[in-house]
């Protein structure tokens, strides 16, 4: 099979590889890297979209899904195949995006036209398009994602989207039984020398004690997270705790999308992990609808809490604070030191996340710039694999020999190829450039 690579090639963003049988043409995955200014999009000309066969979906997030309305409306007229989770929460980070980028070539009708074109498929039901087998298993990164397996006769790739090897407080860890594959293409985010995650136990008792401490000063606790995956696992953490005593009960706001998508999650619970599916289905315990969260539903509710005496709990996007009512928070509680900022998801270099990460005093939040008082930690609550688990990952596969290393940063791509190296034939493939598996 042929590869190339029209995006997260050297970088994180705007996945999307072209797969190409003996006369088929498939894409895995068709994000954006959504910026400070237009979203970068996948490299692929428009000239080649009427020759796609199909896409398929990896899982929700705009790296992964925000080219597909794009696709439609530069000529593809294919299907796209996912997971149901995956293709709902799709849609509506679709219409966010298209709302806030407001891109040129896009409108709604052809994120309808991408609606009609959707196919469920489910995971380890192998499915064909032309002479090309797929198959879907778990990925364990957010509900409904997935790895791809493509087949051509009896030569195999394995695509891991972006995966994580853990179980988490929603999700079973991805699925790496009877993985066989000669070519592996894996996601690199924390792929670098340093990136092993601490035991889970000892981040969260680390992240408890920060809260508790910003709690019993009266000060607020403000969790920026993606809306996908990072929120629903933080604001279960945070209720488990509370419910347990270990933080004190104080309000947990909710704002942003976050709701919205945890209304996915809640009716398409059959995809998270047995013990949760159990515990609501035969109790009357159900953690999606916990007393413990305050929802917040547009702006007068908003102003509320802005006004809030006293300590609080505030979960809200964006992730990397491009954007999203976390914006409106640090502009009222950022210079704050009594308050304190919780880190706990990827922040990609460039965003503001990162800028205070890496210990900025002061960062521009849309167009203004905000002297940072607040106090700012980072915790690992990843839904990415680190290195030791990316590196287990390959070691589960029978039969690999080659693997192409995408989506993260060149340095740390760089480090994993050389631990990969050792075994396999590794390849850090550019942008455009075209490859034989
Ligand atoms: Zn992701
Ligand atoms: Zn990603």
């Amino acid at each position: 099979m042929k590869l190339k690579f029209f995006g997260a090639a050297r970088e994180v963003g705007r996945s999307c590889i072209l797969v190409e049988g003996k006369s088929t043409r498939i894409l895995l995955d068709a994000g954006v890297k959504v910026g400070e200014e237009e979203a970068e999009v996948p490299t692929i000309p428009n000239s080649m979209l009427q020759s796609i066969d199909a896409v398929i979906i990896t899982h929700a997030h705009l790296d992964h899904c925000g080219y597909l309305p794009h696709l439609y409306s530069n000529g593809f007229n294919g299907p796209v195949y996912a997971l149901k989770p995956t293709l709902e929460i799709a849609n509506v980070m679709v219409n966010d995006y298209l709302k806030l980028s407001n891109p040129r070539d896009v409108n709604k009708d052809w994120q309808k036209k991408m609606q009609r074109k959707e196919k469920t498929v489910e995971y380890h039901q192998e499915f064909r398009v032309k002479d090309l087998a797929l198959k879907l298993v778990p990925a364990g990164h957010i509900l409904g994602s997935s790895m791809v397996e493509v087949r051509l006769g009896n030569e195999r790739i394995l695509y891991t989207g972006d995966i994580n090897l853990k179980t988490t407080r929603l999700l079973e860890p991805a699925y790496t039984e009877y993985l066989k594959a000669d070519t592996l293409i894996t996601e690199s985010t924390y792929g670098g020398d340093k990136d092993t995650w601490p035991p889970e136990k000892d981040v969260l008792s680390g992240l408890m004690k920060s809260i508790k401490t910003t709690l019993d000063n009266e000060g607020k606790v403000i969790v920026p997270s993606f809306a996908v995956g990072r929120a629903q696992e933080v604001l279960f953490i945070l209720d488990d705790y509370m419910r347990s005593g270990t933080i004190p009960k104080v309000p947990i706001f909710v704002d942003g999308m976050i709701g919205k998508v945890n209304r996915i999650y809640r009716h398409n619970v059959i995809f998270c992990k047995d013990e949760l599916q159990k515990r609501i289905l035969m109790s009357e315990d159900d953690p999606f609808k916990s007393s413990n969260f305050v929802m917040i539903e547009g702006k007068a509710d908003r102003s509320k809490v802005l006004k809030h005496q006293g300590a609080a709990i505030i979960v809200t996007t964006s992730g990397m604070l491009k954007g999203g009512p976390v914006i409106k928070y640090l502009e009222r509680m950022g210079s704050d030191s009594l308050n304190k900022l919780l880190l706990v998801g990827y922040q990609a270099v460039g965003t503001p996340g990162r800028e205070l990460q890496d210990g900025a005093k002061e960062i521009t939040l849309d167009g203004k710039k905000i002297k940072m008082g607040i106090k700012v930690e980072t915790f690992h609550l990843s839904a990415h694999a680190d290195r030791p688990q990316l590196l287990r990952l390959a070691g589960r596969i029978q039969g690999l020999k080659n693997i192409f290393i995408v989506h993260g940063e060149e340095r740390k791509m760089m480090e994993l190829a050389a631990a990969l190296g050792k075994h396999y034939k590794v390849t850090v493939p550019v942008l455009d450039a075209e490859y034989t598996t």
